[in-house]
């Protein structure tokens, strides 16, 4: 199910939960009966993180004007990820 915005002339916007891509152009206004227009807004822009956006924003920009490397990464002692100590049952399957 998805959110849609629709606007009233006399009542303003609210919102309509339809199931994705059956959301028709005019819908009934919940208040007065009357027919509302779709309206497309930007989608919980505020509730980004600042460090999300600017990534998304970045992740953007390099799809046509690509980052140049000129170096490697640095290669560092890389974390390993702990293994989760083994249980009886585990213990009991047979091992390569
Ligand atoms: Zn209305």
């Amino acid at each position: 199910m998805t959110t849609y915005e629709y606007r009233c002339e006399q009542d303003g916007r609210f919102d309509v939960t339809l199931p994705l891509g059956s959301a028709p152009q005019r819908i009934a206004c919940p208040v007065c009966s009357g027919q509302s227009t779709r309206v497309f807004s930007a989608p919980m822009l505020k509730s980004v993180p600042r460090a999300l956006a600017a990534a998304l924003d970045h992740e953007e920009k390099t799809r046509t004007d690509p980052d140049v490397v000129t170096s490697l990464p640095r290669t560092g002692v890389r974390k390993r990820t702990p293994v989760l100590p083994l249980t009886p049952t585990l213990r009991r399957l047979p091992r390569p």
